[in-house]
């Protein structure tokens, strides 16, 4: 008798719209049968089963290590412990030992990084006493953004500043494998929680090759489809290639980058209504993945060292990085960079990450309600273990239409109806509407 297939759990993930690509399922998968893939609807990487029938018999480890269907911070933690039992008592929100704001004088206005720039001077650090680097970056040869194993301090100009549309972090896993000494990695948080439920669950030897982890904070990411409509908005036939959504200072310009030409947007200074518009209409969070909106892990908690933009009322004027530390390792890491000169620091607390970052943010409040909704919609989403005793939370009338109404704008977006949407994002803020018609009353003047 034939054996029956079932299919794995991952794949409800996929078609949830929860997967992120982070390719712990690619290494888990026994016969190679998933794949990192773009998946053109949604605008944004994610696995793709290669042969449904290739996992009859199978007992789904694919399943156990994706982190869109459940991470365990705590045991994802204790695996990659470093012999701290401190390390592995989490506080309110994570491990946090100390939160500082901090800037890089190196790196800081290098039009590159997009906060104070401690992020990118960790990894030079690392780089220059020898600790190989895991993180995304650019190959030189074929100008791919994925993860890349760096090995001098020379492969720094290869890294790019933070990337917030969707990518593939498939293989960043092997390159752990392979390295031959201990290596930092640095990652956004669900890439993270995908790479360390893999080796929690299935290749725990590989610990010991990750002596440091250091961690973006992260919003939110999103889906291509901003990128296609702002450039249809904006009359740009040729593909686009990259985009820079930061550049220059806190706020910076959008640098949209073709096969030949870096065109360069103004995100503050509109001319018209229109360009508000089109803006408006391009970057919205209707764009984002829903699995980012659903994420109630922006803070990196399994991160040593976790950094972010501190934008904080008394440091407006300044690209300044929130630094916490998570763990003796990060504390000691950033202590010595500090010492050293490499990044200059001040204390500061955890209001100041609220602050910077938002409540809604730091307490997953609009992610938990979008999650509570999508799983009574019979939605795969992730279970999150942590120690939290505010995990609960109600849904109001107001949230269920605010859900509703985002739902329905990003089907417009997924179908590609770039134009509506822009007409009905004006219907939807009538700020919006009131400043187009001043502008066709000035014109007509
Ligand atoms: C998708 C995304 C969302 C973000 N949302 C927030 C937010 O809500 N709040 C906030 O305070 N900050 C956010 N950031 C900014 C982020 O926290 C900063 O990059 C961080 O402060 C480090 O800044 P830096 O100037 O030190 O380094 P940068 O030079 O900006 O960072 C470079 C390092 O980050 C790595 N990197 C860049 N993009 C990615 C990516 N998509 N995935 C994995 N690694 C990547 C690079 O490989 C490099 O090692 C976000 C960044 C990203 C990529």
């Amino acid at each position: 008798m034939s054996e029956k297939i079932t299919a794995p759990l991952i794949s409800r993930v996929i078609t949830d719209d929860q997967c992120i690509a982070c390719g712990a399922c690619l290494s888990a998968c026994p016969p190679d049968n998933v794949r990192s893939t773009f998946n053109s609807f949604r605008g944004a990487f994610e696995a793709e089963i290669v042969s449904p029938e290739s996992c009859v018999g199978c007992d789904k480890p694919c399943d156990s290590v994706c982190p869109s269907i459940a991470i365990d911070f705590v045991k994802a933690r204790a695996a990659i412990n470093r012999g701290n039992p401190d390390d592995l008592n989490p506080s309110r929100d994570g491990w946090i030992r100390s939160v500082q704001l901090g800037w890089s004088s190196n790196y800081r206005d290098d039009g590159v990084s997009s906060s104070g720039g401690v992020l990118r001077a960790l990894v030079a650090n690392s780089l220059k006493v020898n600790r190989p680097v895991v993180c995304l970056a650019v190959d030189p040869d074929d100008d791919k953004l994925k993860p890349r194993l760096l090995t001098g301090i020379e492969d720094l100009k290869f890294v790019p500043g933070s990337i917030y549309h969707s990518t593939s972090f498939a293989g960043a896993i092997d390159l752990i494998r392979m390295a031959d000494r201990p290596v930092m990695l640095v990652a956004i948080p669900c890439q993270l929680a995908g790479i360390l439920q893999y080796i929690s669950t299935c290749e725990k030897n590989l610990s010991k090759n990750i002596e440091v982890i250091a961690g973006l904070i992260c919003g939110w990411m999103f889906s291509h489809h901003s990128l296609s409509a702002f450039a249809k908005y904006k009359e740009i036939s040729e593909p686009i290639i990259d985009a820079r959504y930061r550049g220059g200072d806190r706020v910076g310009k959008l640098k949209l980058i073709t096969q030949d030409k870096e065109l360069l947007f103004d995100r503050r200074d509109f001319k018209s209504a229109q360009e508000r518009i089109d803006y408006r209409s391009s970057f919205s969070t209707d764009y984002n993945r829903l699995r980012c909106r659903g994420c109630e892990d922006h803070l990196n908690m399994l991160a040593d060292v976790a950094v972010g933009d501190a934008w904080l009322g008394r440091t407006s004027t300044k690209k300044i990085s929130v630094v916490v530390a998570r763990t003796s390792v990060g504390e000691s890491m950033v202590r010595e960079l500090e010492s050293s000169g490499q990044i200059n620091l001040e204390p500061s607390s955890f209001e100041d990450l609220i602050e910077s970052q938002s409540r809604n943010l730091v307490f997953d409040t609009i992610a938990r309600k979008i999650n509570k909704q999508l799983k009574e919609a019979g939605k795969k989403t992730p279970q999150y273990t942590y120690n939290d005793s505010d995990g609960i939370v109600s849904v109001s009338f107001l949230d269920r239409l605010q859900f509703n109404v985002e739902m329905f704008f990003r089907r417009i977006v997924r179908k590609k109806h770039f134009k509506l949407y822009r007409v009905l994002m004006v219907v939807r803020h009538p700020l919006l509407l009131l400043r187009l018609l001043l502008d066709i009353i000035s014109l007509r003047k």
